[in-house]
């Protein structure tokens, strides 16, 4: 497939190449739900003390993913909502705990790669294994058609693959022939950025001569960096059965330290970005780390938004939640707008960026912006511009689309391929009447996966 669309988002904002190490926490505050995960089945009690790595909680529904304790310390299951406190948190205290000692009800048949397997999902790592398609966890004992190891990540602002691998680069190798030792025949796809960068031609290097890895040069342009379309670009054929993996830099180096080490993976490299962060970073931070503390004295003054995740695909993170969750890869911080512009839309926009170059900011060259919450003005209709297709990396029409689901006309919508969409949110991005359309778009696809679900199989 050739490729089609992107466009590269520049707002201000963006976090260094330095990783600030955060001072150790006093207490930790565990979020039991995140995008795709929920750890609804709590295996601690009120007042126990567990271990750095001990069983937290499990998600019943994602092939029992554990919630692992990063710290010792003491539960504190009423402490607050939906979360695991671990109150007088402490590094020092005894030797991490190992679930992987939990291991006699395995079944023997499983042989060395399933017991491989096995230790990735009671160390932590197999939580990063995703469906390349959908997001979601794999199971940790199926089969895949191949895996996308992926070393970019163009969204603003999510913890780019390069600064996670800083200094890791052979931890990082070592991770992708324990990852071959896992499959049988499958081929491992390695996404490098096709731009001058030597950790990239190092990587180059160090790969040459593994049959089993292929490296696939990514132009530097979002969302060319998406598993979901490099499955297309690739073109391979998943099925539900047979998925293709994509696996991130982190969970790479997670898989190393789990099959080389035998330790958990509690600590994550996360960005803080965005217009609203007076210096943008990278932190070393464990999950569960308070967000209160975080980014306490990070942030400009006056009121600010904070989501889970990139700037255009990111969930915002409600007050009910206290700590960093499991899933999370950064934090982007916007300023949130109070204000309406009356006939904003009527600006010359000097100070505003536009995709259809309508603003004056288009004169400016170079230019960041600094991107709010404001709908600058309001939502209004959509005005047949064209832009959310031009940007559309799917080759869908976005503008079509939601005509259609305006109408109720799910039925359309799916003839028209809206399950193609990889929601990568840049239609909503350029859409100069702010209609949400990746929102809808993602809604829809879930209702027309309901609505097949539910169809009588035919004879
Ligand atoms: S329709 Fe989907 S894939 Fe296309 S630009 Fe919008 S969110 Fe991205
Ligand atoms: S970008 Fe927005 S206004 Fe323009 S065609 Fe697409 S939906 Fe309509």
């Amino acid at each position: 497939m050739k490729l089609a669309g992107g466009y590269n988002v520049s707002i201000k904002g963006r976090p260094s190449n330095d990783v600030e190490v955060l001072p150790e926490p006093q207490v930790l505050q565990l979020p039991l739900q995140s995008r795709f995960l929920n750890f609804s089945n709590v295996r601690v009690e009120e007042g126990q003390h567990v271990r750095l790595g001990e069983v937290l909680a499990k998600d019943p529904d994602h092939f029992a993913i554990p919630l692992l304790a990063p710290r010792a310390g003491t539960v504190r299951l009423a402490a607050a909502e939906n979360h695991i406190v671990l109150e007088d948190v402490s590094r020092a205290d005894h030797e991490p705990y190992d679930s992987f000692e939990e291991t006699e009800h395995i079944p023997e048949n499983l042989g060395s790669v399933g017991i491989k397997r096995y230790k990735l999902l009671q160390l932590g790592a197999w939580q990063f294994f995703r469906n390349a398609e959908t997001g979601g966890p794999v199971d940790p004992f199926g089969t895949p058609t191949a895996v996308i190891v992926s070393t970019v990540h163009f969204e603003p602002y999510v913890a780019r693959g390069d600064v996670q691998m800083q200094k890791r680069l052979r931890a990082f190798t070592r991770g992708l022939e324990h990852l071959q030792t896992l499959l049988e025949y499958q081929q491992i796809y390695l996404a490098l950025p096709e731009v001058h960068s030597s950790l990239a031609l190092k990587v180059r290097d160090m790969i040459r001569g593994y049959a089993w890895a292929k490296p696939v040069g990514i132009p530097f342009r979002y969302p060319f960096d998406s598993p979901a379309l490099l499955v297309r670009r690739l073109g391979l054929k998943p099925t539900a059965e047979n998925p293709v993996w994509a696996l991130p830099t982190e969970g790479v180096l997670a898989l190393d330290r789990a099959l080389t080490l035998s330790q958990p993976c509690t600590v994550r490299i996360v960005a803080v970005g965005g217009p609203a962060v007076r210096k943008p970073v990278h932190v070393k931070a464990m999950p569960g780390y308070p967000l209160k503390d975080l980014l306490a004295g990070r942030l400009v003054d006056g009121p600010t938004r904070t989501l889970a995740g990139g700037a255009l695909t990111g969930g915002e993170v409600t007050e009910t939640q206290l700590g960093l969750d499991t899933e999370c890869q950064g934090l982007t911080v916007l300023q949130e707008s109070t204000r309406r512009e009356l006939f904003g839309f009527m600006r010359p926009g000097s100070d505003r960026r536009s995709y259809s170059k309508c603003f004056l900011s288009s004169l400016r060259g170079q230019f960041w912006e600094s991107y709010t919450t404001a709908l600058r003005g309001e939502g209004r209709p959509c005005i047949a511009c064209g832009e959310c297709m031009s940007v559309c990396p799917a080759r869908i029409s976005p503008s079509i689309i939601h005509k259609y689901l305006y109408q109720d006309e799910l039925e359309q919508a799916q003839r028209l391929r809206v399950d193609l969409c990889v929601e990568c949110g840049l239609c909503s991005y350029v859409c100069p009447s702010k209609i949400d359309l990746r929102a809808e778009f993602i809604d829809s696809k879930q209702d027309i996966e309901r609505e097949l679900q539910t169809q009588e199989p035919s004879e």
